[in-house]
């Protein structure tokens, strides 16, 4: 898929009523499950509401296989920590209410086996900052690693991961692109 494609958005109220949605007047409603190359392409999505990213977080955490680094970057309030409030309650079913940005704590961890950690950099300045922090080890494990403020890590990578972008189109209206890199 290329960025050229028609864009897509995530409807519907209740979580039973998600589906992803072709803006091109031709194509019929699918479920976002279908989309079962999720991680190996690159897309945008539109969410009208926190509820619509928080599904959105749901539907990508079936995507996600340990270990693998998710880098969320974009803006503050842009909705990083939304989405992530979607992949733990799919993952580890931690009440949404539970999910803050860790950025004083800068990891949280969640899971009985320290396999799902939650992180964000927005506190972090520069490489040598980074170097400090130990990121190097949790992102050696077998775990799924979510940063938030993922852009601070630059071309730099350690291993496969996806890059989910945040922009704030007014209002209540988030455009998400998700693309994977090797
Ligand atoms: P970040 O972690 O990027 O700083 P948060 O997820 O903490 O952002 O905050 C996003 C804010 O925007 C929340 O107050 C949320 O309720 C609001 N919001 C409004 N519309 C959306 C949307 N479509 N997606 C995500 N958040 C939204
Ligand atoms: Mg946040």
């Amino acid at each position: 898929m290329t960025s050229d494609e028609p864009e897509k958005q995530v409807s519907g109220k209740g979580s039973d009523e998600r589906q992803l949605v072709n803006e091109a007047p031709t194509s019929e409603p699918q479920p976002l499950a279908r989309h079962s190359s999720l991680v190996t392409c690159h897309f945008s999505i539109i969410t009208r509401s926190p509820e619509e990213t928080v599904a959105f977080g749901r539907e990508l955490a079936k995507e996600l296989q340990p270990p693998c680094t998710v880098l969320l970057e974009g803006e503050l309030g842009s909705g990083k920590t939304t989405l992530v409030k979607g992949i733990l309650a799919s993952l580890a079913s931690v009440p949404e209410d539970e999910v803050t940005s860790p950025t004083f704590t800068l990891v949280h961890e969640y899971g009985p086996e320290g396999k799902l950690y939650h992180v964000d950099l927005y506190r972090i300045e520069g490489a040598r900052d980074l170097a400090t922090l130990g990121l190097d080890e949790l992102l050696n494990r077998e775990a799924t690693v979510l940063i938030e403020w993922g852009e601070k890590f630059g071309e730099d990578v350690p291993r496969p991961c996806l890059r989910v972008r945040f922009e704030h189109l007014g209002h209540d209206e988030r455009r998400i692109t998700v693309e994977r890199q090797t």
